[in-house]
């Protein structure tokens, strides 16, 4: 599905991106709600979210986005002080754009439970 994260994956809209492989990219989100807040993706545009994400076909690209999110929170320097990843799927949960994507927030104390 062609959404705003597509055109980013093509360059077709820019995005300040902080970290590339093969089969992911990330990105700052444009509306940051932390100091540091990146949107990690996959750059197959077939998983809209967890709903759709299958067992076995999609295992790794989950471990790459982790591995990704790992490498980030260094290179921004919130690995030690912490940080939260975040996936939103579907209405209840406020998702907006209909691609795949872990928030990475850091460099500000975060609350529990969440709003
Ligand atoms: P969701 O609500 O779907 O979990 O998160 C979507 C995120 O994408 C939001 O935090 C929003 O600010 C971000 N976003 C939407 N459009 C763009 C864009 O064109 N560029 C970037 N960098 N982020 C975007």
């Amino acid at each position: 599905m062609e959404t705003v994260f597509s055109k980013i994956i093509s360059k077709e809209i820019p995005a300040k991106i902080v970290f590339e492989s093969e089969n992911v990219l990330a990105f700052h989100d444009i509306n940051p709600q932390a100091p540091v807040h990146v949107l990690i993706i996959p750059k197959t545009t077939e998983i809209n979210s967890v709903r759709n994400f299958i067992a076995g076909a999609h295992d790794k690209i989950i471990g790459e986005m982790l591995s990704a999110a790992k490498t980030i929170a260094k290179d921004l320097n919130i690995f030690d002080s912490g940080f939260r990843l975040v996936i939103n799927n579907g209405a209840d949960s406020g998702q907006e754009v209909p691609h795949l994507h872990i928030h990475l927030l850091g460099g500000r104390k975060f609350t529990w439970p969440p709003g």
